[in-house]
């Protein structure tokens, strides 16, 4: 068995703790905190809806992340941020703000670069993890843990009333439909707000799913998208290897700054040879 994915239950038996803090949260994180940087140069306030949030801080030298080793070859493997990255740098001392034990997930990153205005919504399924997830965001203001299902709630969030945010879609790719039910969330979020940044994360198994997914994304009406891939190399116990992400309405200049942060994350991701990496428009160039 697969640590993390057992057998489908509904979605219910996914565990984020067995690859926080891995090569894809490393991405994934990246991408968000750069999202975040863009909406702070703005006073006007923002929202930021985590559609599935996971429980917020997980314990790296726990028995899930010690099992399959994940964070050690994503995070902790990381060293400093290149000279004036900015994106990296922040990303790097949010991350490290919890402790070296300690990895935040998109909930907490996020919590921690809202400014007073500025509001969370992250939503868990998991009962368990929304209770840990509810403790975790108690300390930061103006942010909420909801435990629902996240694709329902989504439509009711939209649009909100600040109309500037992030939308972050990060399910655990356990049900067989899954990008399936990933596109039509976003369908039905375009149409309600239609100028809001969303990320999609999903893993690569084979090149056709990154591509179908693409196309159900374009077919829902995205105009301005990005896609992001990241490929480590060599794989232990036939585990993720290639990640990717796709950006709806990336702000100006998100682009450069990904292509920067992907070039400094290539030697120390990489196994056995430099990770393989691009940033490329599916549509509406710049
Ligand atoms: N976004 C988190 C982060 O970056 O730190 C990681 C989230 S993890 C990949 C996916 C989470 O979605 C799991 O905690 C799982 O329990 C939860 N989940 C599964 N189905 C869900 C649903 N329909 N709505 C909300 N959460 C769900």
């Amino acid at each position: 068995r697969k640590p993390g994915a057992v057998r489908f239950n509904g979605g219910m038996n996914y565990r984020h703790a067995y690859h926080a803090g891995n090569f894809a949260d490393v991405m994934k994180h990246t991408a968000l905190v750069a999202v975040l940087l863009h909406l702070r140069k703005k006073q006007a306030p923002f929202a930021v809806i985590d559609t599935h949030a996971g429980r917020g801080l997980y314990d790296l030298s726990g028995t899930e992340a010690g099992k399959t080793g994940e964070a050690r070859q994503g995070i902790a493997s990381l060293g400093d941020a290149p000279a004036g990255n900015e994106v990296l740098q922040t990303y790097l001392d949010t991350a490290r703000s919890f402790g070296s034990a300690t990895y935040p997930g998109s909930p907490l990153i996020a919590a921690r670069l809202l400014r007073p205005q500025d509001r969370l919504v992250a939503i868990e399924k998991h009962p368990e993890e929304c209770e840990a997830l509810t403790t975790a965001l108690k300390p930061f203001h103006k942010t909420r843990a909801v435990c629902a299902d996240g694709y329902e709630r989504l439509a009711a969030l939209l649009p909100p009333p600040e109309r500037r945010g992030a939308i972050l879609i990060d399910p655990p790719f356990e049900a067989p439909d899954e990008f399936a039910q990933m596109a039509d969330a976003l369908g039905n979020a375009l149409r309600r707000f239609a100028t809001g940044i969303y990320l999609l994360w999903f893993p690569i198994k084979t090149k056709s799913d990154a591509d179908a997914l693409s196309g159900e994304v374009l077919a829902r009406g995205a105009t301005k998208l990005l896609r992001l891939q990241l490929d480590v190399g060599a794989s232990a116990e036939g585990r993720l290897t290639q990640t990717g992400l796709l950006i709806v309405n990336p702000p100006y200049g998100f682009d450069a700054q990904m292509r920067e942060a992907l070039s400094a994350l290539a030697a120390p991701l990489g196994r056995g040879r430099p990770a393989q990496w691009s940033v490329e428009w599916l549509a509406g160039e710049g």
